[in-house]
């Protein structure tokens, strides 16, 4: 695979998920970063989303509820670079139905070299680092060389 490189703008797109036992944790985060995430544009799958919004009052595009297709939506603006940073609190102690988009929205995080945070600690990790709020320069997968390369 050849890579190419982009800027992830100052101002970031910022995809939020949580499953159900983990949404708690999501909300706490949220209000005591609240003030900061304020400044980025924040998506969210559709339960998460409204619980986040609830709670802090913070301005979030919603898309359907996680499974129902959510997560492959968040999947869809990964490979679209419109999202920069996801914070996806996933249930390492309980079976999701939805255990293959999960699984696909990580692979294709990874894929596009999106940072990811799995929990409040690399969550807290992410918002404090000098990046959340200065551009950033990164590899993505090059498609124009990938399709070239297969004709
Ligand atoms: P939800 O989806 O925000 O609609 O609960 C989250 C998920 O399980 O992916």
């Amino acid at each position: 695979m050849e890579y190419r490189k982009i800027i992830a703008p100052a101002k970031k797109s910022i995809a939020l998920v949580a499953h159900d036992n983990m949404k708690p944790e999501l909300i706490l985060w949220c209000l005591k970063y609240q003030e900061q995430l304020a400044n980025h544009t924040l998506y969210a799958t559709g339960t998460t989303g409204l619980h986040i919004a609830k709670q802090t009052g913070l301005a979030i595009n919603r898309l359907i509820s996680g499974p129902l297709g959510g997560d492959q939506q968040i999947g869809a603006l990964i490979t679209e670079q419109k999202v920069d940073i996801m914070i996806f609190f996933w249930d390492p102690l309980e079976a999701q139905p939805h255990d293959p988009d999960v699984k696909a929205l990580l692979r294709l995080a990874a894929v596009w070299n999106i940072p990811v945070a799995c929990n409040r600690a690399s969550a807290d990790f992410m918002v404090e680092s000098v990046l959340f709020n200065e551009s950033y320069e990164k590899s993505i997968p090059d498609y124009d060389k990938y399709i070239e390369s297969r004709s």
